[in-house]
């Protein structure tokens, strides 16, 4: 038998953006701001993250590319560390993240790489409390899942080791 209760029970899928709730609304549009910020002259893939931390202050970042590409580094972990190295106080509530083609106004279906997915679930169980993610997955249809290990199922962390 085929057991995919976990899944199914902690994402929320919206056919629309405006179902989504205003504090979302506001951590989408604060991450679409922040594609403006990305460095991709080679991608030309404009990523932006934003971040809620439980004190209301919002982190976002931007993908940021270098010729040589591995030196380079998502929006969603230049947030995350951002957030980890001046903020750390602070729990993460949630993460939006957005995409555009740049030159296009249009933004695009976008979901965090598995890297930064291990990141995100490392500061989730850092802080103990579960992290929203907040993503476009078509192109009028929303995501939200409950906990960042929806996004990294059998995941290894710390309690691993
Ligand atoms: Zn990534």
């Amino acid at each position: 038998m085929l057991t995919n209760q976990y899944t199914e029970l902690n994402y929320t899928i919206y056919n629309d953006e405006s179902e989504l709730d205003e504090e979302d609304l506001k951590l989408i549009e604060s991450a679409r701001k922040a594609c403006e910020t990305s460095y991709s002259p080679y991608s030309g893939f404009q990523v932006g993250a934003a971040l809620l931390l439980e004190n209301n202050e919002v982190i976002s970042g931007s993908n940021q590319e270098n010729s040589s590409y591995p030196a380079g580094l998502c929006a969603e972990r230049v947030a995350l560390f951002q957030a980890g190295a001046g903020h750390s106080q602070h729990k993460i509530r949630k993460i939006a993240v957005t995409a555009k083609k740049a030159a296009n106004e249009k933004y695009i279906p976008v979901t965090p790489c598995g890297s930064c997915r291990q990141v995100m679930l490392e500061y989730e169980v850092k802080q103990s409390s579960a992290i929203e993610v907040i993503m476009q997955i078509a192109d009028n249809k929303w995501v939200k899942t409950f906990s960042t290990e929806v996004l990294l199922p059998f995941c290894f962390n710390k309690n691993a080791l």
